[in-house]
């Protein structure tokens, strides 16, 4: 692995606006290409994360590195790179890009058995593709001031005892389709429900719903959102009860506010819910009041950690 032992500044902009690193080695991203007979591919044998970069910081590095590994170890995969070695190969692709604003993700895919080894996932090794690209938001600059307009989709979410959500995963059939019909019904993203009715996530972002001033969010059914963690963080500095249960789709329907959040985008609040507009239909003050005390925390350094 040529991860270690290299010159820092010789680093900087060397594959610059996108850099890569595939099975050990760092290149351009454009390069960085995998087997189409990978089970990675072919099966979605693969898990992943992403972390963000803001002003040349990442934020929740070390959290996001926990739980990469912790969905790796859940799909029986075990890369050669320790955590102190992802670690590392992150920071240098950043540096490697040279962007300041970066989205920075991480995947560990299965490879495909060797002729004649039986057609099993313990046949394959996993390796590590990683990349940093300039910052990708999944809401535009219109939804930022407007905010969300959601549906409820009428695809439920993966069962979590077929596959654990916490296990950050690309198997994004439901969450896709969710997406279709919400395009379908003049909507931007689509919250998904689970077979007993209650919220569980939408494609790419948790959800909170606020009545009475009680900010809540689901228990389970979706993934441990490290922007989540960070929500549940600033709730407790601003003095806001927090509560993490069971949320009926009722409840979401008829909530004062909803907002979601996600590594690509941050906090960002709903207006509207299928024909229901909420409050003036901008987003509501107590999701605004936790957006912006999420950036201007981040401004200040909060959970970060300095490109080299
Ligand atoms: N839920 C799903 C399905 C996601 O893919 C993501 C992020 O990509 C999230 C929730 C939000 O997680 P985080 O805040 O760690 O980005």
């Amino acid at each position: 692995m040529d991860a270690v032992n290299t010159d820092l500044s010789a680093l900087r902009g060397k594959y610059a606006g996108a850099a890569a690193y595939l099975d050990g080695s760092f290149m351009p991203l454009a390069e960085a290409k995998i087997p189409v007979t990978h089970w990675g591919y072919r099966r979605s044998d693969v898990t992943y994360d992403v972390v963000g970069v803001k002003d040349g910081r990442f934020f929740r590095l070390d959290d996001h590195i926990k739980r990469f590994r912790a969905s790796m170890t859940a799909l029986h995969m075990d890369p050669p790179e320790s955590d102190e070695e992802i670690r590392d190969i992150l920071m240098k692709l950043v540096l490697m890009a040279d962007v300041r604003d970066a989205y920075v993700s991480m995947e560990c895919l299965r490879a495909s058995p060797a002729p004649g080894a039986l057609r099993h996932p313990a046949s394959c090794r996993a390796y590590l593709s990683c990349s940093a690209v300039p910052w990708i938001s999944i809401i535009t600059p219109e939804m930022e001031v407007r905010g969300m307009h959601l549906i409820v989709s009428k695809v439920r979410r993966m069962p979590v005892d077929s596959f654990d959500p916490r296990v950050k995963n690309f198997m994004w059939g439901d969450l896709t389709e969710s997406l279709f019909e919400a395009k379908a019904a003049g909507a931007d993203f689509a919250v998904l429900l689970d077979h007993d009715g209650n919220v569980t996530e939408g494609p790419g972002f948790n959800v909170f719903c606020i009545t009475d001033g009680v900010v809540a969010t689901p228990i389970r059914g979706g993934l441990d959102g490290i922007t989540r963690k960070s929500v549940f963080e600033l709730c407790e500095e601003l003095g806001l009860k927090l509560e993490v249960r069971e949320v009926s789709e009722d409840e979401l329907r008829n909530a004062d506010e909803i907002f979601t959040s996600t590594t690509a985008g941050g906090i960002m609040p709903a207006s509207r819910l299928d024909g229901r507009i909420f409050g003036n239909d901008r987003p509501g003050p107590i999701s605004m009041k936790l957006k912006e005390a999420f950036w201007a925390k981040r401004a200040q350094g909060w959970h970060g950690t300095d490109i080299l």
